[in-house]
């Protein structure tokens, strides 16, 4: 049965989850974002580049924000539709109001951190007077999917080594689970079946059982 709501954003949503595809290159978090004109023609891509770039503000909505500005010679995106494989955060919201953007489609909810309706619903805050329209839950299982696969990647590659070790602070989810030599100096390691809190879980993730980006 097609969802007469979700199904036209299906196509560019498969866009944007193969630019996210290109983010796990350089160690970004795989999130991919389409800026669409009015007509659908595809304006922008952009995926995360965080890693990439070392800018904390190199997330996939606001590259594609700033291309398709660029593109059309204007600020100002009324019309425009931003289609992201995942919940936009604060930061990305602001940007995408402040875009004027008609709508934010996403797939994957960010129950720990999302702004367009998990944690905060920034985009359709009535305070402020413009407020785009929202469409979540686009191939919402595809988009979790590959989150969770490149957590799940990561956190795997560290476990394929063998013997204790100390969780390199530099890798993306490198506090690997299973039984392991606690280090003390680790927020979060603890002995396997204990009941220190404390707690990898506190860190990063989406709540609904996607790590956070
Ligand atoms: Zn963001």
């Amino acid at each position: 049965m097609t969802d007469p709501v979700r199904a036209p954003w299906e196509a560019p949503m498969r866009l944007a989850l193969e630019e996210a595809a290109r983010a796990p290159l350089t160690g970004d978090v795989p999130v991919g974002a389409v800026v669409l004109a009015e007509d659908g023609a595809v304006l922008a891509t952009g995926h995360n580049e965080r890693e990439l770039t070392g800018d904390p503000t190199g997330h996939a909505e606001v590259l594609a924000l700033r291309r398709a500005a660029a593109a059309l010679g204007s600020w100002r995106l009324t019309g425009c539709t931003l289609v992201v494989t995942l919940e936009p955060c604060t930061m990305c919201a602001g940007a995408l109001v402040l875009s004027r953007v008609d709508r934010v489609v996403y797939g994957a909810r960010d129950e720990k951190a999302g702004a367009a309706g998990s944690l905060w619903d920034v985009v359709r805050d009535r305070r402020l007077n413009h407020r785009p329209e929202v469409i979540h839950g686009v191939l919402e299982a595809e988009c979790a999917r590959q989150l969770t696969a490149f957590f799940r990647g990561a956190r795997g590659g560290a476990a394929e080594t063998t013997g204790p070790q100390t969780p390199d602070p530099q890798a993306p989810g490198s506090q690997a689970p299973g039984p392991r030599t606690p280090d003390p100096q680790t927020p979060g390691s603890q002995a396997p079946g204990s009941e220190t809190s404390g707690s990898q879980a506190s860190g990063e993730g989406l709540g609904n059982g996607l790590p956070g980006r």
